[in-house]
């Protein structure tokens, strides 16, 4: 248990257990990372090692009732956000609560799930609350990026940012932690951008090879069969609003493959090199224009998904501006 059981991120775990020890904790930290670096549960972790009141040992010791009742979220001392779009009521109920004094232990913490989801109404009432805390008040922020904050909340929040881990990192992880055998680990480790929940996602979620290679054949087929069947393709793809991220995401690691091929015209260095035939094929009928600017257009889309665009519509935009900018020259 205890920090341990985090993979990565050594830089926060050292300081983060030395605050603890030395009592020396800030009032507000802002978590920030790709969703597939469990920033969350990150933050779960932290808020356990703070709770914990076993001193021997790891810590968080995982095993006392502080750390049992963090785990099922029912800690007394513990409030978690989880909403997606947090409101100036939910921080008024936030900022009220606060105040009360901590019933178990000497801190209360609260995570804000969603930081990104914040309106700027509910971050200027948080701000509040941020520039006078109670003395056993922690507040943990967890968001996508530190710029998804107003400047006025980063700057009150000590940055916690989390970084990729390494390939064998990973690899390692899903043979001892996770119990899966050496072919599918090192498969899963390697797209995985260096983000466990990223491979294990790979490894759970049997649809997601399907829809990885469907969607791969889509963009490769797009300029021959042209935008209506490449439509009708994604349309086939039956893609869920909690999906669109993943296809983004996809969509850019399998186009940086397609830049990456050009130049090098080798698959090693590739993300998806289980792809390699189909990389090659679209590599050959595009320009590195094409894919620089179908690159972009993912980017845009990327920055859509946070605004409140139904999922069909960024697919097809998507689509629509990756076939224009590979049909251009
Ligand atoms: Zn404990």
């Amino acid at each position: 248990m205890g920090f341990s059981t985090v993979l990565g991120q050594d830089h926060l775990k050292k300081e983060l257990l030395r605050q603890i020890s030395g009592d020396t904790l800030n009032h507000a930290y802002l978590i920030y990372g790709h969703p597939g670096l469990d920033p969350q549960g990150f933050a779960k972790t932290f808020a356990q090692g703070i709770l914990c009141r076993e001193t021997r040992g790891e810590v968080p010791c995982g095993s006392c009732n502080d750390c049992k009742k963090v785990l099922s979220r029912n800690h007394e001392d513990l409030g978690i956000y989880d909403q997606e779009v947090l409101k100036v009521e939910d921080v008024r109920s936030l900022e009220k609560d606060i105040h009360i004094k901590p019933y178990r232990s000497g801190k209360k913490i609260y995570i804000i799930n969603h930081g990104e989801g914040m309106t700027p109404q509910g971050q200027n009432a948080l701000l509040k609350t941020l520039e006078e805390p109670p003395g056993f008040g922690i507040i943990l922020i967890v968001a996508r990026s530190k710029e998804a904050l107003l400047p006025t909340i980063q700057s009150r929040c000590q940055g916690l940012g989390l970084k990729p881990v390494s390939e064998e990192g990973i690899y390692s992880a899903l043979i001892s932690t996770y119990g899966y055998e050496d072919g599918k680990a090192r498969e899963a480790a390697k797209i995985s951008g260096g983000r466990i929940k990223t491979a294990l996602r790979f490894l759970q979620d049997e649809d997601y090879e399907n829809r990885r290679k469907q969607l791969f054949s889509l963009y490769k087929d797009m300029k021959e069969k042209g935008i209506t069947a490449s439509l009708e393709s994604l349309d086939g793809l039956s893609i869920e609003k909690d999906q669109v991220e993943e296809v983004l995401e996809l969509s850019y690691s399998f186009f940086r493959d397609v830049l990456l091929y050009k130049a090098l015209q080798r698959p090693q260095g590739l993300i998806h090199r289980d792809q390699e035939a189909v990389i090659k094929t679209l590599g050959s009928s595009c320009s590195n224009e094409g894919v620089l600017k179908s690159l972009k257009e993912i980017e845009k889309m990327q920055s859509h998904t946070r605004a409140n665009v139904s999922t069909k519509s960024i697919l097809e935009m998507l689509v629509l501006n990756i076939h224009q900018a590979l049909s251009d020259k």
